[in-house]
């Protein structure tokens, strides 16, 4: 096993650091067009969908390349590469893989171009964990499905053009995993009404979702009518593999140590104290372990292979390890910890008090810590399911 870059993988870091010195000033120093003129500058640079087939508008950069922008920008914290996390996570290489040559020209240059956001419609008020039974149906009339039901906890609802949408158009099926179709659902659809859902820590970054006689045409649906659990299956592993993505968690190892330099305990540079040092260690040492595992995948991706459960490994990690590091922050801060943004005296902006409250993002969102246990359990070791 070799862990060393290439010259040219070097080269191309150099490349990736040159270029954020260049066109990411500091926070403060950011005019209101900045945003706009980071993403077509990156668009330009061709690192939007870097990995994408060119045909696509994408780069057909290779996988290592790709882990290397990541954990530059990540390390930078640059702002993102587009608007639509999701779009570029899961929905685009989703078209991508089973969309109609027509869908394909559609979406995909609006998604590499921020021209839209994406929202990723499968929770149900009694169907998350168990989402292979969800009720929201789709009957087709003529050239239209029609769709009644609704979704819950769609994050960026509020926001988005556009909902990638799991409706149920066969209920007298034999697995609960078949009559499942995807559709592609522009959110400003008569019918279609998002009613924000205020989290803990004061975000209204999620939604629930009623969908009434909305009128989907049959164009828009993604794979074949009762493929939809194929192409979730799919989606989710994207999405469980952005979740567990190492590049962020190292971006935050990287604050935690300012931290510990700033912060006093008993009079000293908290940093100094022999038992945050061994903690700080830890995290490194777990972060390091999921960085390692992050390079299974990888090489699993390089060889043509499809992720599929592994990516619940690093998912399940995160969870845990952010949760533990938020708290970690919070305690050490003491009270200036628990003041969220907008504090005089919130530590780090408030990020550290926010992200201790947000951490359902990581842990629930994608799918349940026990589910992904399932998942590693019968999917992974192949133990029995009873
Ligand atoms: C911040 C956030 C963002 C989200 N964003 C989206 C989104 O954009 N789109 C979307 O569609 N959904 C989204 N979700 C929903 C999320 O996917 C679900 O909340 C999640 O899958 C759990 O489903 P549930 O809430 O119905 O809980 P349940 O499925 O009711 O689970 C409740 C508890 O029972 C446990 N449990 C359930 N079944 C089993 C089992 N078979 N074995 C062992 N334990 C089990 C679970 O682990 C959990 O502890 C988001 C959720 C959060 C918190």
């Amino acid at each position: 096993m070799d862990f060393d870059y290439t010259a040219e993988e070097n080269a191309f870091r150099e490349e990736v650091r040159k270029f954020i010195s260049e066109n990411l000033p500091p926070k403060k120093e950011r005019d209101k067009n900045f945003l706009n003129t980071w993403l077509e500058k990156v668009r330009a640079k061709g690192w939007v969908g870097f990995s994408w087939p060119k045909e696509f508008g994408g780069s057909a950069g290779g996988l290592i390349e790709q882990t290397i922008l990541r954990e530059e920008m990540a390390l930078a914290k640059a702002p993102p590469l587009g608007t639509s996390m999701m779009g570029l996570a899961w929905v685009g290489p989703g078209i991508m893989e089973y969309g109609t040559e027509e869908q394909k020209r559609k979406f995909i240059p609006d998604i590499l171009d921020s021209k839209v956001t994406w929202c990723t419609g499968y929770s149900e008020p009694n169907h998350g964990s168990d989402l292979a039974a969800i009720q929201c149906k789709a009957e087709l009339h003529g050239d239209n499905y029609v769709v009644n039901g609704q979704k819950i906890w769609t994050t960026g609802a509020p926001w988005s053009q556009w909902i990638i949408l799991l409706t149920r158009t066969q209920f007298d099926v034999e697995s609960k995993h078949d009559g499942i179709t995807c559709l592609l659902v522009p959110m400003d659809a008569p019918g279609v009404e998002v009613r924000p859902i205020e989290n803990m820590a004061g975000d209204k970054h999620f939604a629930e979702i009623f969908f009434t006689d909305v009128q989907v045409p049959v164009e828009n649906r993604l794979g074949a009518e009762g493929d939809g659990w194929k192409v979730t299956v799919s989606a989710l592993a994207n999405e469980r593999s952005s979740i567990g993505e190492v590049t962020q968690m190292f971006a935050k190892l990287e604050n935690l140590k300012e931290l510990v330099k700033v912060t006093y305990k008993q009079g000293k540079p908290a940093q100094e104290d022999p038992s945050v040092r061994r903690k700080v260690a830890q995290f490194e040492m777990k972060i390091a372990a999921m960085k390692y595992n992050g390079l299974r995948y990888l090489t699993k991706q390089i060889k043509g292979e499809p992720l599929t459960s592994e990516t619940s490994v690093n998912k399940l990690h995160r969870a845990s390890l952010e949760i533990e590091m938020d708290d970690f922050a919070v305690e050490l801060t003491g009270q200036a910890g628990l003041q969220l943004r907008g504090g005089d005296a919130a530590v780090d902006g408030g990020s550290w008090s926010k992200s201790a409250l947000n951490w359902p993002n990581v842990v629930i969102g994608g799918g349940t810590p026990n589910i992904q246990r399932n998942i590693i359990a019968e999917r992974l070791l192949g133990m029995p399911k009873d």
